[in-house]
């Protein structure tokens, strides 16, 4: 069963993106909701914020071992932040305890204040997808054996590194399912 971290931000958008796929999800508020996941969404919203809580609900290390033991993890926006292994922070203020799941160095809030939000179209695995960017990060540097799936206007949008999967923008918020059904595939190629 899909998992989808619960805790703030848009979660609920990602369970009827998988809904309209035929794919049940659960959310996942703490710990013991996560018994029985086998692969986890991370979802858009303010990742300090969600940082804070994973810490405070004893949910970090039980979700980063489960990562590390290969399970299907799929981050959007601050999600993709979380999944870095090194953070750029723009806010000196805030702290991000990140799963360093993907090598990749992520800067926060990387459009700045005047571009922060907007949508595009744009190639993600090779195939057209509608992107919404809100305040969204940017794979500053990736690791050779991370694979990029996306680039706009010269940023890296979306990588992903074995079980992993992020993306800068937030594909739960349009119509259009191609980032979804991809994670679906990597879970179902996982099973093989
Ligand atoms: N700017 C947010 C952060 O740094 C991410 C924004 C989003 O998830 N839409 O966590």
């Amino acid at each position: 069963m899909i998992g989808i971290l619960a805790l703030q931000g848009a979660f609920e958008e990602h369970g009827k993106c998988f809904s309209r796929l035929g794919e049940k999800t659960k959310e996942i508020r703490q710990k013991k909701d996560f018994s029985d996941v086998t692969a986890l969404v991370i979802p858009g919203g303010e990742s300090t914020v969600i940082s804070k809580l994973l810490q405070e609900l004893d949910l970090y290390e039980v979700i980063r071992q489960a990562i590390n033991d290969g399970m299907c993890v799929f981050g959007t926006c601050a999600g993709m932040i979380l999944l870095g292994s090194s953070i750029e922070q723009h806010e000196n203020n805030s702290k991000v305890v990140p799963f360093s799941a993907i090598e990749m160095t992520v800067s926060r809030n990387a459009y700045g204040r005047q571009l922060s939000s907007f949508q595009t179209r744009g190639t993600f695995s090779g195939e057209d997808c509608e992107m919404v960017f809100i305040r969204g990060p940017i794979a500053k540097t990736v690791a050779d054996d991370v694979e990029i799936l996306s680039v706009v206007d010269e940023n890296i949008v979306a990588v992903r590194q074995g079980n992993c999967l992020a993306t800068a923008f937030h594909p739960e918020l349009t119509n259009d399912l191609t980032v979804h059904q991809y994670f679906l595939d990597m879970i179902h190629e996982g099973k093989k």
